[in-house]
């Protein structure tokens, strides 16, 4: 590896969770089979068929694994503190900066009714701090997931239908994080965050040290997709969310509204979205349609995170109890069929003729080889 890539800090944008996306719709019809079903609970959410039935806010408990090489990369606690309040502002639309919603979209905004908390138990019962460090002698990770696995120089996720795993590293090549979707591995669950765009202080560096790059991959955790559809600079994508205008391309740095495209006029980009490729400084909102989406989410596959008590260590220690062979049900109401093919999302590649054979899916795929 180029040891520039290693150290280089992103000026722009770059999220690796729709390639890991298309990756994990080629390498396993599990993950096809979980993520029709995902779709069809968000489009039964999205169209009313089912309604939102959480009352309580939920809280989160949060592992952080700070997986580092060199020294000053094993962030501080109070580098980790400052990302846990970005969130818990974010997703309770408590961010002081949402005041720069243009007029237009301020009607639009979302509280998402989450909250964030660090793990007080771990996954053996034991008190925690909800902060995992790890030394690694590999300079830097790409998107392949090796940071998950303490096999490949990273650390192993606690029960991923329990937690909210985090990996904090150095990424390679300007990449600034990544998540999984909803329907994974649970081997592979979480997002992982690049040092230098997690939290607000510490090595937290601009224009990424607002805490939004987490926002973001969380938001993508929670089965959201770009608002600009992935579809490249065309107007044909969607992120199946109505209340968020149709765009173009991803947006970059601080756009200025209005910024027209796919003639969307007057109003324009919603580049102010979390969900869009802007610098930390310029995303401030998720929509209402953007929290049905992350309302299936919660009813469907990680519908355990409602239940699952964070005080209460869980039963089968590491590992949990998920079962990852086993495809996701459609949550209350039962409308997602898993027989249905996988429309893959936007820019997905699943093939909608292949049919589901049930019980004879393939458990997840390994991930890719080691890349770093
Ligand atoms: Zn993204």
């Amino acid at each position: 590896m180029d040891n520039a890539d290693i150290v280089e800090t992103p000026a722009r944008r770059r999220c690796g969770s729709e390639d890991v996306h298309r990756r994990l719709l080629n390498e396993s019809l599990n993950y096809r089979l979980n993520r029709a079903a995902v779709e069809n609970l968000a489009f039964a959410f999205a169209t009313g068929e089912e309604q939102p039935t959480r009352a309580e806010t939920l809280t989160i408990p949060v592992v952080v694994h700070v997986v580092w090489s060199a020294e000053e990369h094993n962030l501080s606690e109070e580098q980790i503190d400052s990302q846990i309040a970005v969130l818990n502002e974010d997703f309770r639309a408590a961010n002081a900066d949402v005041k720069n919603v243009p007029p237009v979209w301020q009607g639009l905004v979302a509280d998402a009714r989450i909250e964030f908390r660090r793990a007080t138990v771990d996954p053996d019962g034991n008190a925690t701090t909800g902060v995992v460090r790890r030394q690694t002698s590999e300079p830097a990770f790409s998107d392949n997931d090796a940071v998950k696995s303490a096999a490949r120089g990273g650390a192993d996720p606690w029960p991923t239908d329990r937690y909210l795993n985090i990996w904090v590293c150095q990424l390679s090549g300007g990449l600034l994080g990544y998540a999984q979707f909803p329907g994974g591995p649970a081997a592979t669950d979480g997002v992982v965050i690049t040092h230098t765009g997690f939290g607000t202080t510490g090595t937290a560096a601009a224009p990424f040290n607002l805490g939004r790059t987490t926002t973001h991959e969380i938001g993508h955790w929670l089965n959201l997709f770009h608002i600009g559809g992935d579809d490249g600079t065309g107007c044909s994508g969607t992120d199946f969310v109505s209340d968020t205008p149709n765009q173009a391309g991803q947006n970059f740095g601080t756009p200025a509204f209005p910024s027209v495209t796919c003639n969307n006029g007057p109003n324009g980009d919603m580049f102010m979205n979390y969900m869009d490729y802007t610098d930390d400084s310029a995303m401030c909102m998720f929509t209402h349609g953007q929290m049905l989406r992350v309302e299936a989410c919660l009813a469907g596959p990680r519908r355990n995170l409602l239940t699952a008590d964070p005080t209460t260590p869980p039963t089968g220690g590491p590992g949990g109890t998920a079962d990852p062979t086993t495809p996701v049900t459609g949550g209350p109401g039962g409308t997602a069929d898993p027989t249905t093919p996988a429309t893959g999302g936007p820019g997905g590649t699943a093939d909608p003729t292949t049919p589901a054979t049930s019980g004879t899916a393939p458990g997840p795929s390994e991930p890719a080889g080691a890349g770093t």
